[in-house]
This record gives C-alpha cells, structure tokens and sequence, in this order.
C-alpha cells in the first residue's frame, strides 16, 4: 500500500482531530508506515524529523528500546483490570515514584489530559464542598490558556477558535491577563511584566474567593498560546495569594511536565507546589494515553470518611492501565539512569548556538527558550502562513506546525546535533522562501 492509498481510505474513514477535513483535500496528513527515534517515515521511505514531539508527547524517540521492552514484559503480565477493586505492580510503583519526585501523592489516573482537568477541577470543588464551603464552584484562568477540550476543560480553556461555537454548552469561568511576557511594554522586564498581571489575579481574588474553588495555569508556559513564556515570579506570588485568600492551585503540567522546560515539573522553578498537579502527555513518553493528577494530603483528607458520597467516586474505564503504567515507569528509569536533565542542558546550549543567524533574522520577533521549547514569532504574514510553512518544512524533511505566527520547536530529548542543524536551516530558509 502506497502513501496515496492510505491518505485516500483515511479521509474516507477517519475524522481527523483539529482539523477541518475539507481542508485535507489540499493539505493530505503525512502518512506515517513508522518511526525511529526523532524520525516518522512514511510508506515511500522517506524521512521527517519529528520537531514537536507528536503533538508534545514523544520524550525518548520513537520505537524506543527500552520503553518497548518495558511493556512487552507488561503484555506477557497482565494488560489491563480494572482499579475499583485491584490494583496492580506497575499502578503501586508508578504512584509511588511520582509522589517521591513531585511531592504530592495520592495519584488518581485517567487517560488523557482533558480527563486530568476535569478531574482537579471535580476534585477541587468536592473538597470545598465537603469542607462546608459549597459556594466555591468557580475557576479563574489566564487568558489564553489552554486545559483541553472536554466541556470542563474548555470552560477554562480560552482560545476562542476551539471555544467560541459550544459556549452555549460551557459553565462560566473567569480569565484575568496572562503574564506571557510578549505582552510586556518596551522596556519593561518579563519579571516586572509578571508583576503587574498578577495584581489583576489578586484582585480578582480580593473579590471573588467565596466563591472561586481553584486557580487553574500552564506552568511557565502556555502551549496552544503559542509558546508564551512567563517569568517564574508569577507563580511563585500566585502560591501566596492562593494560600492568603484559600483557593486552590491546579497547575496543569500537562504539556510542560517531564523535564520540557528544563526542570522535572516547572513549579519547582518557582519554588512551589500546587495543590493539584496535572500530568499527561510525556508521562509515558508518548507511547500511551495515560493522566494522572497529584495532590495534598489533606485535600484527600477531606474525602476519606464512611459516607460514600464524600468520597471521589470519578472513574474511566482504562484508569491506571498496567501498560501505560510500565511505559511511564521505563521512562523515569531513562530520566535517572541516563541524566537527561543534565543532558538536555547541553543540547540546548547548541540549538541555541545553531539559532543565532534566525535570532538576527529581521522578520523573527521574541525568539524565546525554556528547557527543550524554542519559539518565535513572524512578522508580514498572512493567514495561510502556518500551513504553507507546514507544508513547505515537509518538503525539507521536517514535520512542524506554527501556532499562527508562532513558529515552535519542541523536539524529542534524542535530538542530535544533525537533527537540530536541521531544524534551525529549515526554519531560516523558510523565512525567506514564505
Ligand atoms: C494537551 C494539553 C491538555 C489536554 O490534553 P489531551 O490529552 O489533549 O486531552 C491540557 N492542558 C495542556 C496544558 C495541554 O497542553
């Protein structure tokens, strides 16, 4: 079967995820026969260089050795059973290891990041709830943050392409100004720009926390926002004020947990700890969808009693998968036996050093980094940029989706330096060619 036949059956069969399917009449997915490390390769053979991870989830390449093993053990084990009444090795351990390293516990799991949203926020409004507070049913965001696509998750979420159509479905939540530091005035520092957001948190807090549960951020970054950066400081002073005025914090490390943005978990940048942590995509290194949502000791506390109904009686068929479960267990193995944090800081040093000649480009405004996330934006461009600097990337070897006029990369940590090269003269090359 050749690349043409499957984008034929797939169009005819599959209704593809964010994507309008007509527009696949022009713009045909990549069909992808398998992987290796950072690269897909389609039915013909050729070659593309995964520059965002599979949608943010790839950690250690694909077809991964040691993840495969890890779950083909798990397969000749047992592969799935249920979590209301059993547990099993790999859950135990899992549980066990993501407390240790995040220094919260209690792990409830689901299988993708939406139900991981939908989980805190359920969770945060029961305790208040059992707590004799049931006024705190409402959730502040930021503007332009992202928490996924279930009707909780977008009711917080504010990206008005994906929530405009179904607010006559969603509940109301309240979003105050991003500290994206792209917002700040000239001359005025990412940290004094953090500043001046967060006192619109505060006031909305001063107002507002009768009856507001949770806070709910993307630590440090907000991803479909385009790759906005923050200063840490707002985080650190939104822990403060969530404490002063008791509202719960969510942070949704979703997208920006296991080491994206150079840290295991980004709060440890702002020296803090949520009260709810939200993991997903990299947990199982982008093999498996698997959730899982962290907390304190006394917010499980509060559900532990003899009524039923106090206790958080949420469930997903898949919760806790044992395959999911092992994939995420071989991952923080390669996480400590190979250093990767340590690791990764050199690498970035060097795609650093390959981005200068696109730093000094003159169309290429608030060139950004954290970790293994690089961004940019575009000055002149049209609407159509983003897919035709898709397209055209494609070409060259390199599978890569701009938000807009974000350009983004967020490679794999098997990146080499070929690989990065690759990407920073595709880029370049692109900015003169679109
Ligand atoms: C991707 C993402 C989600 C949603 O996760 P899904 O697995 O796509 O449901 C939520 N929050 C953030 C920050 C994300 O990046």
């Amino acid at each position: 079967m050749s690349n043409e036949d499957w984008l034929g059956r797939s169009r005819a069969a599959v209704w593809h995820p964010c994507t309008q399917m007509k527009h696949l009449e022009r713009m045909p997915p990549l069909a992808v026969a398998r992987g290796e490390g950072a690269w897909l390769i389609d039915h013909d053979g050729r070659r593309y260089l995964d520059g965002i991870s599979s949608w943010w989830v790839n950690l250690f390449g694909h077809a991964n050795p040691r993840i495969n093993a890890a779950i083909i053990d798990q397969l000749g084990r047992i592969e799935h059973v249920m979590l209301a009444g059993c547990t099993h090795a790999p859950v135990v351990e899992l549980s066990e290891r993501l407390a240790r390293l995040s220094g919260l516990g209690h792990a409830f799991y689901g299988s993708d990041g939406a139900s991981a949203t939908e989980i805190a926020l359920k969770m945060s409004f029961h305790f208040w709830r059992n707590r004799g507070r049931p006024h705190k049913t409402g959730y502040v965001s930021l503007q332009n943050g992202y928490h996924g696509e279930t009707l909780g998750a977008l009711s917080v979420t504010d990206v008005a392409l994906f929530k405009d159509v179904y607010a006559p479905l969603l509940r109301h939540s309240h979003q105050v100004i991003s500290p994206d530091w792209r917002l700040a005035e000239v001359e005025e520092s990412a940290e004094a720009y953090a500043w001046r957001a967060i006192a619109q948190m505060q006031d909305f807090l001063a107002e507002c926390a009768d009856t507001t549960a949770a806070v709910i951020v993307e630590p440090l970054v907000q991803g479909a926002a385009g790759m906005a950066m923050y200063h840490p400081i707002y985080l650190t002073r939104l822990r403060e004020l969530c404490d002063e005025y008791e509202v719960h914090l969510i942070a949704d490390e979703i997208a920006v947990g296991f080491g994206r943005t150079g840290t295991l978990f980004a709060c440890e940048q702002a020296g803090i700890r949520a009260d709810f942590l939200c993991l997903s995509k990299g947990i199982t290194g982008g093999y498996l969808p698997l959730s899982c949502v962290l907390t304190r000791d006394e917010i499980y506390a509060a559900f532990y009693a003899d009524a039923t109904a106090r206790g958080f009686l949420h469930s997903h068929s898949y919760t806790g998968n044992p395959l999911a479960c092992r994939a995420a267990l071989a991952v923080l193995d390669i996480f400590e036996s190979d250093q990767i944090l340590a690791r990764n800081r050199v690498k970035a040093a060097r795609f650093n050093q390959l981005l200068a000649p696109l730093a000094a480009h003159p169309r290429v405004r608030h060139l950004r980094h954290l970790g293994m996330i690089w961004a940019f934006d575009v000055t002149d461009v049209d609407a159509g940029f983003s897919a035709r600097f898709h397209q055209q990337a494609l070409a060259r070897g390199l599978f890569i989706r701009p938000i807009g006029n974000s350009v983004y990369f967020m490679p794999p940590y098997v990146i080499e330096e070929p690989e990065m090269r690759l990407m920073a003269e595709v880029a370049l090359d692109l900015l003169q060619a679109l």
